[in-house]
């Protein structure tokens, strides 16, 4: 009998709440109380070096190592007074997480004591002695050098007893080595491109910036439950499991009451985030039972990123304090929903101007028209890379199940948008100047006083769609670095405005008036994007064919979607626009398909394992006892009677026996396809084959498996099931 499973069951149902306190003090108050942020910078740095790093962080300007030295200091001050004794840089590189070296401030003073240092040196540049992050062949171990190098743009922050600081990890040779450097570099190229195009339209921008609003979905669960499913422990999810009689069908989680220990965690999340300055606002109820969201305020995407990463290691530490564990991972139940993290992108101007909201005057709408239609451009012209940005052998599960963004990106505008689009396209030029010079006129685009778009028309089944006044990239994986999709997405925007501006400038050059010139572009621009632009169920059959007709990237194989990055066109843009070389992409292709790999790999032993020493054991004992049943019933009814009385045994016998026999031989030829996978030198075409040959393999394995969770005596079965991980909080 399965003791163990009765036990966690019985311990996590009788969990009660953690108090946690309210603080004294507003969070106004004690917002940011841990971030080294303007205010501290102020308070710290003497004046000239206090006007010396604002220029650095607002206008890019060279970091002077004159004045790191001082920063240092001050930033050590404040640190210590917070009872801070290390410090580390912390960075971004390409697994999942982040990563942090500890040193502590002491040296010696010369007299035999110690003494606190922090030099200017140590913050602007480390080498951290770390051979093994993954770096696809860039940095072989002859040169396994790398460092770490100081982004003023990010403040400082403390956790616990360590001043962190944000930093991009290159090789020796330069290339990146993490997702921070070249998210820096795609956020100047589209500062710089949408910039050019701005001028257009304003005389006073000095700088566009790329704002992020992320929305983090994440599961919770009872942690000695947790601990007794071995898959969730090393995958991340559950690799077995049979459906739960009730799952999400009665929609009676979403946005309904929070349950109390999950409260007490959210609550305690919240205080802690908010002292590492990061502007939480919402949380709710997902769909799936055990599924919640955490969403904060928007900012500018590179601080909005690094406040993703630490708000999900802020998630793993204190769902801990409330004995839960934290799932992040896009498809941990079969069945009910996957977790997402849905990118609202938009570009902002210094002056204040939302560059996608719809404005009061005409330039303001043309502007408004301008900056969406490019952006549909640079989705359509790219859909391909954008989804192998957001592609992974975890997100895989979710792409293209029923209730997440399709494997297809395209693009929901909303009945308004549309028309004002297909009103754009099919007047002529004359027809537009005449409407400009009316008022009043339905869509008189671009005159209308004041287009109101509706942010209510929503569209749930859309990878990428319009919402008011941003875009909301909802493919982006739960467990993902957001950085991953906003680069592909900010270099794309970045190339785009650069030709558009080309475009506009070519007509001007010959004569043409500035707006007619810009709604000339426009109009041959929405045409040439129409086939991205779907505003229909794009979890539908039809949608599928009707995409592969418009020419969209319908490729559905993680291993095959990273070749996106290495097509000609993704090389081009990546190069112009100086975010990465060619030899960067490949690097990280490799890393890609290595990962892919390594995950579909661990996921079949464990699988393996758990079959063969968990499932067929539990269940061969169970058919144990029917066939004493059986022949116990024989016994006493030898005259034949025994067979009617059996009946049903016999066919659980024989059900259970090609149960576990198919298991057994199946789990004997996963061994042998990952062995001939192994054999494979290329990462690519081994990943591939683990794609075609041993993913699968998982999925037919896992069905016997769950059949037999129906069969198998409640009493015996060793792992909790569904209905106890998703209900118990
Ligand atoms: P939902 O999409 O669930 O309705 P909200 O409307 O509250 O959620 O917004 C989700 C996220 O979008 C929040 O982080 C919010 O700050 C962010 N957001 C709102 N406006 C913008 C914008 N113009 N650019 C980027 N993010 C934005
Ligand atoms: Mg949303």
């Amino acid at each position: 009998m399965s003791k163990l499973r009765f036990r966690v069951v019985e311990r996590a149902f009788k969990k009660k709440a953690v108090e946690v306190p309210t603080p004294a003090a507003r969070p106004s108050e004690y917002y940011a109380m841990y971030v080294f942020n303007r205010e501290k910078m102020f308070k710290y740095l003497p004046s000239k070096v206090y006007e010396k790093l604002i220029d650095v962080i607002d206008n890019g300007a060279t970091l002077d190592r004159n004045i790191a030295n001082d920063v240092a200091k001050g930033m050590k001050n404040w640190a210590m007074e917070m009872g801070v004794t290390h410090y580390t840089h912390w960075f971004h590189p390409l697994t999942e997480g982040t990563a942090e070296k500890h040193d502590a401030f002491v040296e010696h003073d010369g007299k035999g004591g110690v003494l606190e240092e922090f030099s200017g040196k140590l913050l602007v540049q480390q080498e951290p002695d770390a051979s093994s992050f993954p770096n696809g062949g860039i940095r072989n171990t002859f040169e396994a050098r790398g460092y770490t190098a100081w982004d003023p743009s990010s403040p400082a922050f403390i956790i616990d007893d360590t001043l962190c600081i944000p930093t991009i990890f290159i090789s020796y040779t330069g290339e990146s080595l993490d997702y921070k450097a070249p998210l820096l570099k795609s956020l100047h190229a589209v500062n710089t491109a949408a910039l050019d195009v701005c001028r257009y339209f304003y005389s006073d921008v000095k700088k566009v910036f790329t704002n992020l609003g992320w929305e983090q979905e994440y599961f919770l669960i009872d942690e000695d439950l947790y601990a007794a499913r071995p898959d969730l422990l090393l995958t991340g999810r559950t690799l077995m499991g049979h459906d739960s009689a009730k799952n999400q069908q009665l929609e009676d989680h979403y946005f309904g009451a929070i349950p109390m220990r999950v409260a007490s965690f959210m609550k305690d999340l919240e205080i802690e985030a908010l002292k590492l300055g990061i502007p939480v606002k919402t949380r709710h109820n997902e769909v799936a039972p055990n599924q919640f969201e955490l969403a904060p305020i928007f900012e500018e995407c590179n601080l909005a990123i690094d406040h993703n990463m630490l708000v999900m290691s802020l998630m793993r530490k204190i769902s801990r304090r409330h004995g839960f564990r934290l799932l992040l991972h896009e498809k941990p139940f079969k069945g009910v929903n996957g977790s997402g993290k849905h990118n609202n992108w938009s570009l902002g101007t210094d002056t204040g101007v939302l560059l996608m909201a719809p404005g009061k005057t005409q330039e303001e709408n043309l502007r408004f028209i301008t900056f969406v239609v490019n952006s549909l451009m640079a989705v359509y012209r790219h859909n391909g890379l954008l989804k192998a940005s957001i592609s992974s052998a975890t997100n895989a599960h979710r792409l293209g199940a029923n209730e997440a963004p399709p494997a297809i990106i395209s693009s929901f505008l909303g009945k308004q948008l549309s028309q004002v689009l297909d009103y754009i396209e099919s007047s002529d030029k004359d027809e537009l100047v005449n409407v400009a010079a009316k008022t009043g006129l339905k869509l008189d685009i671009p005159h209308i006083p004041e287009l109101m778009i509706d942010n209510t028309d929503r569209n749930r089944t859309s990878p990428f769609a319009f919402t008011g006044n941003r875009f909301e990239f909802r493919a982006v994986g739960s467990e993902a670095n957001c950085a991953s999709a906003m680069i592909a997405l900010n270099t794309a925007v970045a190339e785009q405005l650069i030709f558009f501006k080309k475009d506009v400038d070519m007509l001007i050059a010959k004569g043409e008036p500035k707006i007619s010139a810009i709604l000339d572009v426009i109009r041959k621009y929405i045409k040439i994007c129409k086939p991205i632009h779907f505003d229909g169920n794009g979890y539908s059959d039809e949608w599928k064919e009707e995409a592969a007709r418009r020419g969209l990237d319908c490729e559905t194989s993680v291993p095959l979607i990273f070749d996106n990055y290495l097509k000609p066109e993704s090389v081009a843009m990546f190069e112009t626009a100086g975010v990465m070389t060619k030899k960067e992409l490949q690097a990280r292709n490799e890393v890609k398909w290595e990962t892919y790999t390594k995950k579909i790999q661990i996921e079949s032993r464990v699988l393996g394992d758990l079959a063969m020493n968990h499932i067929v054991p539990v269940a061969t004992q169970y058919q144990t006892d029917l066939i004493n049943n059986v022949s116990q019933l024989k016994n006493l009814y030898p005259d034949g009677k025994w067979q009617k009385l059996s009946a049903k045994n016999l066919e659980l016998i024989e059900e259970i026996a090609e149960h576990t026999a198919y298991i057994k031989e199946h789990v004997d030829s996963m061994v042998e396809s990952r062995k001939a996978a192994n054999r494979i030198d290329h990462e690519r075409e081994k990943a591939i084959a683990y794609h075609d040959n041993i993913a699968p393999m998982l999925d037919e394995i896992r069905y016997h498996i769950d059949k037999l969770e129906l069969i198998v005596d409640n009493e015996m079965w060793t792992l909790p099931k569904y209905r106890e991980l998703l209900f118990i909080r």
